[in-house]
């Protein structure tokens, strides 16, 4: 992935703010770019900006449970740095409805029909366990470290599938950020509306 070492920079968004109407708004999609996913890159540069060591290291390995962070900062480096890497796949896998890749389709639709029987079956899935997170946290579909299998699992707060050696696919954001403006408590309207802008990537 690109933009993945230090100093952090969010890549601009491959899309207009308002491209995702009416499913997801464009003040939304403003204050979700511009000022959370951004300051999750500035915090994670002024966190890393005494250590050379690290800012070495790419934002996976960053993440990975092998990481040398220093123990009074370790949570707020894993935090903003699972901001900046959970983010980037959010922005990048949504596309407009019309463009994109809505549908999986290749190798992945392949293993999604071998794991959930059906893409249907798989959205009714992933969005009954992004009703359960509590608090704040992601909904990932992602693939494992082989490739062979696919599976859903919930992260609280910024923890990232780093660490489990996954590579997500698709990323639910169920931080109230994500939808609050539009849908209010509404989780499951956004849920919904999130099935027509998501985008596969192409296997
Ligand atoms: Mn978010």
């Amino acid at each position: 992935m690109p933009y993945n070492t230090y100093p952090y920079e969010i890549p601009p968004l491959p899309y207009a703010y308002d491209a995702l109407e009416p499913y997801i708004d464009t003040e939304t999609m403003r204050y979700h770019h511009d000022k959370h996913f951004a300051s999750y890159a500035n915090n994670l540069n002024y966190a890393l900006r005494t250590y050379p060591t690290l800012q070495a290291l790419t934002l996976r390995q960053l993440l990975s449970a092998a990481a040398p962070l220093p123990r009074g900062e370790r949570q707020i480096i894993l935090n903003n740095a699972g901001g900046v890497y959970n983010h980037f796949f959010y922005f990048s896998h949504l596309a407009p409805a019309g463009e994109g890749n809505h549908l999986p389709s290749g190798e992945l639709a392949g293993l999604i029909n071998s794991a959930y029987g059906s893409y249907e079956e798989l959205k009714r899935k992933m969005s009954a366990l992004a009703m359960n997170v509590f608090g704040s946290g992601w909904t990932v579909l992602a693939l494992s470290e082989n490739r062979n299998n696919i599976g859903i699992i919930n992260l609280k707060d910024q923890d990232t599938v780093v660490p489990s050696g996954l590579t997500p696919v698709i990323m639910l954001d169920a931080w109230e950020h994500a939808y609050y403006l539009k849908h209010k408590n509404d989780r499951k309207a956004y849920i919904e509306a999130f099935w027509n802008v998501v985008s596969y990537p192409q296997t």
